[in-house]
């Protein structure tokens, strides 16, 4: 399955599985992103970052060697 959306579009409204509704989704560049309710404004954007980062440390141990002790 395929969205196109026009370079205009800077959200739509799709179904979360997170929020079990349908809410406003961020698109940017014509590419869907994510879900701007349960994703938004409780996190700051250092505490997404760091979100980020301890995610990708469990992932790929060997990108962050300080962290292999
Ligand atoms: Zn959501």
């Amino acid at each position: 399955m395929s969205h196109h959306y026009t370079r205009g579009t800077e959200s739509d409204t799709r179904w979360c599985n997170a929020c079990r509704r349908r809410t406003q989704f961020a698109v940017s560049a014509g590419r869907l992103g994510r879900c701007t309710e349960h994703d938004a404004p409780e996190l700051t954007q250092e505490q997404k970052r760091r979100r980020e980062r301890e995610a990708q440390r469990r992932q790929n141990p060997s990108l962050f060697p300080d962290s292999l002790a």
